[in-house]
């Protein structure tokens, strides 16, 4: 064994209920035994190379940042506060410019933030592969979802092959799944516990060949998609009858709009009801999930759809939630930060979808921490604090694929109160240390 650690409470990741004086015994990139309210004569001496011994802690799962974009982190502050959405998308743009140097510095501290503050895996929107390298250096499981856009059909093509190229210089490709696909390229590195997924970026700026390419290519492969959808009241006009602010917005970015006149759709309906519909899955028929047995490693065959924001999911989209189940992913204090309507969580949860939490970038967002998110979120009327917690940590292994026995792990300072959902809110009330932080297998947060 790698690691014995010896913790007063513990938060069972499959049935998420807790126990108490839990031993855990950590052997490569999982967990492999849990011993639970026993005393283990001798204590944790002899029992693995390595052990911790927290004598007043609580264990939960690792959290899973499901909506990141980390190559924005250098923007942290630089965009003004107040902006509504088809204002503040041009200054991200113009963000993209700035030096490589500025934009990998800010990923780097992104990645600090993530660690320090219990985060272990993280599905990270990502133009071009920049963050693959910080990611595998801080120890975090990373899932980079490449990100694809273009109004015209015939930029499809070349989108996928700007995405194959970071496939091809960043990752190392599967040459038994990919055949002669997979070409002579070798990625340079071997980048552990970081793979790809794809993104493409929203339904008022990619087209839907793009989307087909990008979703029948992560399909065939069993990787995640990911897209921004109903993020704006802007972007549900445009999407009805191709009017508004983001019309003029796409207009001075060079789009020619002359004969668009809008799908006459909500933007939900519109993927799930027309572009994606080939590939989701039938009413009555069980959502699919990445395989949860192999940390990252993709399996051909299970597709996994995350669908960010939903801001404006409207009365005829919770069927088709309802009908496909995908995840879904609430980014509460960027939520806030746009002053969107609120989010329709109470209609969410009964359409049954996979609520996942997510912080968007530091562009719209003061903090990478989830529990930040998770005290923005408890602040919803219709909340409940466990399903929060649930949402931020095995809700989103469930997205991401990442194993029920991943020894992804964050310790706290044991939080004032008795039952689990008094420590969930003792955790929100009070500042709460991280003790310690594993991800797969390896320690990579120690504070005490
Ligand atoms: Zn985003």
């Amino acid at each position: 064994m790698d690691y014995a650690v010896r913790v007063s409470h513990y938060v069972d990741p499959v049935t998420f209920e807790l126990q108490r004086d839990v031993i855990l015994l950590i052997s490569g990139s999982h967990v492999a035994e849990v011993i639970v309210g026993g005393e283990v004569s001798g204590g944790l001496d002899g029992l693995a190379e390595h052990t911790l011994d927290f004598d007043s802690a609580l264990c939960l799962p690792g959290f899973v940042n499901s909506h990141a974009h980390l190559d924005l982190s250098h923007l942290h502050r630089q965009v003004p506060n107040g902006l509504s959405f088809p204002e503040w998308a041009p200054a991200v743009i113009a963000g993209r410019a700035l030096p490589q140097p500025m934009i990998d510095a800010g990923i780097d501290d992104a990645c600090r933030m993530l660690v320090a503050s219990g985060t272990t895996s993280v599905l990270d929107i990502s133009v071009n592969g920049d963050s693959a390298p910080f990611l595998s250096k801080h120890g975090l499981q990373g899932l980079l979802a490449l990100e694809v856009l273009g109004w015209s059909g015939d930029a499809a093509e070349n989108a996928m092959q700007h995405a194959d190229e970071i496939v091809r210089a960043k990752f190392t490709l599967d040459r038994d799944r990919l055949g002669e696909d997979a070409g002579d390229a070798n990625a340079p590195v071997k980048l552990a516990g970081v793979d790809y997924a794809f993104s493409p970026h929203a339904p008022y700026s990619t087209s839907m060949e793009l989307y087909q390419h990008a979703f029948g290519r992560a399909f065939g492969e069993g990787r995640v998609c990911t897209t921004h959808v109903a993020e704006s009241r802007e972007e549900e006009q445009f999407i009805r009858d191709g009017s508004g602010p983001l019309r003029d917005l796409l207009g001075k970015l060079g789009i020619d709009l002359s004969s668009f006149k809008g799908f006459d759709k909500t933007p939900i309906a519109l993927l799930l009801d027309d572009w994606l519909m080939p590939w989701l899955p039938r009413k009555g028929s069980d959502p699919v999930f990445p395989s949860q047995k192999q940390g990252l490693t993709p399996s051909p065959g299970t597709p996994q759809l995350v669908l960010v924001h939903c801001n404006y999911a409207r009365e005829d989209d919770f069927d088709l939630l309802a009908n496909t189940k995908p995840s879904v992913c609430w980014c509460p204090r960027s939520h806030a930060y746009f002053g969107h309507e609120p989010w329709p969580l109470a209609k969410m949860r009964e359409s049954g979808v996979n609520l996942v939490l997510g912080t968007d970038s530091l562009a719209s967002n003061d903090g990478l921490d989830m529990l930040g998110e998770i005290r923005e979120a408890a602040n919803h009327p219709d909340a409940d604090v466990t399903e929060l917690f649930k949402a931020a940590t095995v809700n989103g292994r469930k997205a991401l694929g990442v194993g029920q026995d991943a020894a992804d792990l964050a310790i706290w300072g044991l939080p004032p109160g008795d039952k689990l959902d008094e420590l969930l809110q003792g955790m929100l009330k009070n500042e709460t240390p991280l003790y310690a932080g594993f991800a797969r297998g390896n320690l990579i947060a120690r504070a005490i």
